[in-house]
């Protein structure tokens, strides 16, 4: 028997997701965003649960290519652009839409000599400070990328620093709306955070525009956690990390747990060994005290995080044993939920960093159920 550790993809959440983020933003055209393996959910197995979309964002060309060959003739739009002129000719090949966030990329399209024009979203740096051009220069970048043989339309686009927070997303939009407001072109601004937390606000109508690109909250995270679960925003996760107990321990007081003897048993325990370490992208900062679920009830983790090995508190649970099931995130045997934002929050980090880092070495299955 392999070791008991899996990942499981749920396509039936995707589509939940899909649909709940569609319905906060009826009028735009969805990008799935796939970057990063679809979240580390894995590209081929994601795609199933995201058919309903209207096109899918990522980063990297090998990505592009895949999707092409499973079949996707939809829109695919690369976020950063390309990285040298030769991309351009996979651009052209594969039809993919790209970012054009630079003058350099703008100097490269000059001297493509293409089959068909390019459809690219010129990227607007309104304040994050990352990629785009500033709106001092973004009309004048407009206005080469306008009259270049080599493309075919220009879609407006920024990003915003802030949607999850309290900072909000208002102040970029005024800065975008300024330097695109008499330029004709679609118009793309949102990720999973502006979505839930901005898009109906009434002071910002223009929030969801033509293109929306939900990530995270696709895939069953809460961008604002812990302001906001995903329970309060309707949400599913898209991807259970479970294994098995495949020791048990009973403790007396003083006795210690793992390495460096972090926890120490305040009285008589039973523990359980769980077949789940950082090196299958748990993280180590999820010391004592980290909710669990055992056989879908909820526990903790106690001391360290090893490479190969965590430990569960097992003292209020006398049914679980030897080859119980755990439920490190996602969605129990018996239904319960145990949310990766809480993990991640717990481990001082984000829903996103966890679902991206869970190692090659752990199998991933699609959930046969859904
Ligand atoms: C990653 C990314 C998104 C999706 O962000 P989420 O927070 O995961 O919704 C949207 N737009 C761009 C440009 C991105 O890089």
């Amino acid at each position: 028997m392999p070791r008991p550790i899996q990942v499981t993809v749920h396509p039936e959440a995707l589509r939940a997701n899909l649909a709940r983020l569609r319905a906060e933003t009826p009028d735009s055209r969805v990008w799935g965003v796939v970057k990063a393996n679809a979240y580390g959910h894995g590209i081929e197995r994601a795609l199933e649960g995201l058919r309903s979309v209207d096109g899918f964002a990522l980063l990297d060309l090998d990505e592009a290519s895949r999707l092409r060959a499973l079949d996707w003739r939809g829109p695919l739009l690369l976020l950063e652009g390309v990285f040298e002129t030769r991309d351009l000719e996979l651009c052209s090949r594969l039809g993919l839409w790209h970012v054009v966030h630079c003058e350099e990329q703008i100097d490269m399209l000059a001297l493509h000599k293409t089959h068909a024009p390019h459809r690219v979203f010129l990227k607007m740096n309104s304040g994050m400070n990352r990629l785009g051009l500033r709106p001092a220069a973004y009309r004048n970048a407009w206005a080469r990328l306008n009259a270049l043989p080599q493309v075919e339309e220009i879609t407006h686009m920024t990003h915003f620093s802030d949607a999850d927070g309290p900072l909000g997303v208002a102040h970029q939009v005024r800065v975008f709306d300024a330097a695109t407001r008499d330029l004709p072109g679609e118009r793309s601004l949102s990720n999973s955070a502006a979505i839930l937390r901005h898009a109906a606000a009434p002071d910002l109508p223009n929030l969801a525009a033509d293109w929306v690109r939900p990530g995270v909250a696709i895939y069953g995270s809460a961008p604002d956690f812990p302001a906001h679960d995903i329970a309060h925003w309707g949400l599913l996760p898209a991807m259970t990390l479970s294994s098995r107990v495949i020791a048990v321990q009973a403790l007396q007081a003083g006795d210690t747990v793992g390495y460096g003897s972090t926890f120490s048993a305040p009285g008589a325990m039973r523990i359980g060994i769980v077949a789940c370490g950082y090196a299958d992208g748990y993280p180590r900062h999820c010391s004592t005290g980290t909710p669990v679920l055992v056989q879908g009830r909820r526990t903790r983790t106690l001391g360290r995080v090893s490479m190969d090995m965590i430990a569960v508190d097992l003292t209020d649970l006398p049914e679980a044993g030897f080859g119980s099931e755990v439920t490190l995130w996602g969605r129990a045997g018996n239904g319960q939920v145990l949310s990766i934002d809480e993990v991640a929050h717990a481990g001082g980090t984000v829903g996103y960093e966890l679902m991206c880092a869970v190692a090659p070495r752990v199998p991933v299955q699609v959930d046969p159920a859904a």
